[in-house]
C-alpha cells in the first residue's frame, strides 16, 4: 500500500486523519480556506470607502 502523504507537512498521513497526518495539519489547510493564515492575493482592488 502506498503511503499519502500530508499535503501541509509532508509526512505520511495518519488514518484518522486523512489525508493529513495530524489534527493541527488539517486546521492549517481549513486556516488556509477561512483566510486565517493565508494571504490571498488580491486580485481585484477593494476600495470600499463609502463605508
Ligand atoms: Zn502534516
Amino acid at each position: 500500500m502506498k503511503t499519502a502523504l500530508c499535503p501541509i507537512c509532508r509526512k505520511p498521513s495518519a488514518e484518522d486523519h486523512k489525508p493529513f497526518c495530524s489534527r493541527r495539519c488539517r486546521e492549517v489547510d481549513l486556516g488556509r480556506w477561512f483566510g486565517e493564515d493565508y494571504k490571498l492575493s488580491t486580485e481585484e482592488p477593494l476600495t470600499n470607502d463609502g463605508e
